[in-house]
C-alpha cells in the first residue's frame, strides 16, 4: 500500500531535516551506514539504505527515496564526473527498482544521494532531484547540487558559468571528501594538540590546490582544530618537515591568558601526531614549502 502523497514528501522533508542533524553534529564529517538505517519517522523505522544494493525504495513509496555510490565499484569517477554530474545506472532487469527510479525523475521527487567515502561511510547529498532520464542507455543523471542544473549542460558553459561549476564542486564534493579522507587518517583528532571534537576541527592543506579539478591527496592535508589550522594558514604557527612545531617568535614573548599559553606556546617544540598509515604521512616537500613562509616571517 503507497502512502499519500502528503505525507510521502513529509517523510523525505524530515529525512533532510534529520541528516542536517547527523551532519551538522557530526562537523560535517561522514556518516555510517549504521546510523543512516537506524533513521525513524515518529515510531515508524525507515532504514535510508538497502542492504545489498545501491538504491533504497521502501515499499510505501511511490517513488525513490535514495542512491549511494557502491564503495567497491565507485573508485572515485566510476559515476560521476568533474562537472559535478552523477550518471547512475538502471539495476538489471526490469520493473521493481528502476519504476520508481524513474518515477522520482517524472515527478521530480527530491532524494537523496549517499556518496561512498570509504567502506560504510558516507556523505550524503539533497536534495537531490534527477535532471535527466535515458531509457535507452538505462541511465539517470544529477548534478551533486541544484544550483547546477540552472546552469545547463557542461558543454555549454562560458567562462563564468565554468568558474561557478567549478566553485561548487570544490565545495560540495572535493572538500567534504577531502575532510573525511584526512580526519580518518588523523583518527579524528589534531595532529598539534590531540583536540578531538570533530565539529571542532578542519581538513588544512599544506600548500594551496595547485590543480582545482579534483580531491587533494591526503598528503597535502593535516587535521586540526580550528586554532591551530588559523595559526598555522597565517604562519603564525609552523609544521618543520620533521613535524616539529614552531610558534612565531612574537607569539612567544607575548603575555596573555591560557588560549595563548596552553593551546599555542606550549605547542611549541612538540611534535606532531602522524596518521597510523604510512602512505598518508603529510608530504615533507610541501611541508618545507610551507616552513619556508613562517620562517620568513
Ligand atoms: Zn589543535
Amino acid at each position: 500500500m503507497l502512502r499519500n502523497r502528503d505525507e510521502e514528501l513529509a517523510i523525505r522533508a524530515d529525512v533532510f531535516r534529520w541528516l542536517d542533524e547527523q551532519f551538522i553534529g557530526q562537523g560535517g564529517y561522514e556518516i555510517h551506514s549504521s546510523v543512516l538505517r537506524g533513521y525513524h519517522f515518529g515510531d515508524e523505522h525507515i532504514p535510508l539504505l538497502d542492504r545489498g544494493k545501491g538504491i533504497r525504495n521502501p515499499a510505501t513509496f511511490s517513488s525513490t527515496l535514495s542512491i549511494m555510490s557502491g564503495w567497491k565499484a565507485n573508485k572515485y569517477a566510476d559515476y560521476e564526473s568533474d562537472d559535478g554530474w552523477v550518471t547512475y545506472h538502471y539495476r538489471a532487469g526490469e520493473g521493481g527498482d528502476n519504476t520508481k527510479l524513474v518515477r522520482a525523475w517524472a515527478n521530480g521527487d527530491p532524494l537523496v544521494y549517499f556518496r561512498a567515502v570509504r567502506e560504510g561511510y558516507y556523505i550524503p547529498y539533497y536534495p537531490i532531484v534527477i535532471a535527466q532520464n535515458d531509457p535507452v542507455a538505462r541511465v539517470v543523471r544529477f548534478p551533486l547540487d541544484q544550483a547546477l542544473s540552472f546552469l545547463g549542460e557542461p558543454e555549454t558553459y562560458d567562462e563564468q558559468k565554468r568558474r561557478y561549476a567549478e566553485s561548487i564542486v570544490r565545495t560540495r564534493l572535493h572538500q567534504p571528501i577531502f575532510r573525511a579522507r584526512v580526519l580518518h587518517a588523523y583518527d579524528g583528532a589534531c595532529t598539534v594538540c590531540n583536540l578531538r571534537h570533530s565539529e571542532l576541527l578542519d581538513a588544512a592543506h599544506i600548500v594551496p590546490d595547485s590543480h582545482e579539478q579534483g580531491v587533494s591527496h591526503v598528503t597535502n592535508g593535516l587535521a586540526m582544530c580550528k586554532i591551530h589550522h588559523a595559526a598555522y594558514d597565517r604562519s603564525l604557527m609552523g609544521i618543520t618537515p620533521d613535524f616539529e612545531v614552531r610558534i612565531d617568535q612574537d607569539l612567544l614573548d607575548e603575555v596573555d591568558g591560557p588560549m595563548l599559553r596552553h593551546g599555542l606556546q606550549d605547542m611549541h617544540g612538540r611534535l606532531i601526531r602522524l596518521p597510523s598509515t604510512r602512505t598518508a604521512h603529510p608530504d615533507k616537500e610541501k611541508l618545507a614549502a610551507k616552513f619556508d613562509l613562517f620562517a620568513k616571517r
